[in-house]
């Protein structure tokens, strides 16, 4: 794959007691040093306008100032020292260059990876939360529609968390889907089933809420029977995957567990997905907070697109999650 990746990300400094620093983008690094085919691309940071045209301007002038001043708590999870601004534009900005680069042709091998931190999903138009301060998918998806490069942008979010953020900036459009698999009841409580968007954006928006203890059948059953029908009827000229590696079942902060070849079974159905229906694809980095885990997903994922052919899951879904898609398929209108 080709790794959208620079320096300036790792200068948000978190402090030594919180889950997301900067020690996620060395342990992948480190990781994938032992892989062949791994291509590093550095890219310009994203403008405040691009920013601002998924964010309110005067939140992010609020985010500059708070950073210029030094940084601190922005809320109990969510710090920021002076180099956070910096580091939340190039963050943005490689998830830019991730969605350009598949726009451009870059598959297969050439598949684009952003590794960019802060994160983003939990970043609201107007607040940061979540360890989150720009939200870098929306950001690019958005980049592509304003540029006229696409005309409609997909966002598959496979984080452990429900995307919050993502989901309240394109709830109300009808030229974004979100689509989320997450657990249930976990940070930050959204991501309901019976979300599915408003206005324009009434069924543009899809909510899997698994319980906790899901496993990598339980995840393959709602991406075989719910997010890749979605995504075929919506047909899109752009996937982007929020991919965070946090339901792993060594993560520390989630109860899910999916295992590393999981996260490459479920790499395998996207990429062939866009095989077979030439829906350019993009992957940006999103949660994961076990270092072991994170380092092995992602190359996992880097593996799959190099040929490497996961374990698919031996198991079988659970009753829960049958009874959710059944009811999900229905009420987005997918079939029973
Ligand atoms: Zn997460």
């Amino acid at each position: 794959m080709r790794f959208g990746y620079t320096e300036t990300c790792l200068d948000h400094d978190t402090g030594t007691r919180h889950p997301e620093t900067a020690d996620r983008l060395r342990a992948i690094r480190r990781g994938l040093a032992k892989k062949y085919g791994v291509e590093y691309v550095d890219a310009e940071p994203a403008s405040v306008e691009a920013v601002e045209a998924v964010h309110d301007p005067e939140y992010v002038e609020e985010v500059r100032e708070f950073c210029a001043e030094g940084g601190g708590n922005w809320d109990p999870d969510t710090v920021a020292v002076e180099a956070t601004w910096d580091a939340a534009l190039a963050s943005a900005g490689l998830a830019q260059w991730a969605a350009e680069a598949a726009l451009s042709g870059d598959d297969g091998r050439e598949t684009p990876f952003s590794l960019g931190r802060p994160p983003g999903h939990h970043a609201v138009s107007d607040d940061a939360m979540g360890f989150c301060f720009f939200n870098n998918a929306a950001v690019a998806a958005q980049a592509t529609l304003d540029a006229g490069t696409t005309e409609s942008v997909a966002i598959f979010d496979w984080d452990v968390h429900h995307g919050n953020g993502t989901q309240e900036i394109f709830e109300d459009r009808g030229d974004v889907l979100y689509l989320s698999i997450h657990e249930q009841g976990l940070y930050p409580g959204t991501g309901e089933g019976d979300e599915t968007g408003e206005g324009p954006g009434e069924g543009t928006t899809l909510n899997a809420p698994l319980v906790a203890g899901a496993d990598d059948a339980d995840y393959r059953h709602a991406l075989d029977r719910l997010i890749v029908p979605a995504l075929a009827r919506f047909d899109p000229d752009l996937l982007i995957v929020s991919a965070g590696f946090d339901a792993h079942r060594h993560d520390p902060i989630s109860r899910m567990r999916v295992s590393t070849d999981g996260y490459g079974s479920f790499t395998l159905a996207l990429r062939e997905f866009s095989e077979e229906t030439d829906i350019p694809l993009a992957f940006v980095l999103e949660g994961g907070y076990g270092l072991d885990t994170l380092s092995d997903g992602v190359a996992m994922v880097h593996e799959v697109f190099d040929g490497h052919e996961p374990l698919e899951p031996d198991g079988e879904p659970t009753d829960a999650t049958r009874d959710l898609v059944d009811e999900l398929r229905e009420r987005h209108g997918l079939g029973s």
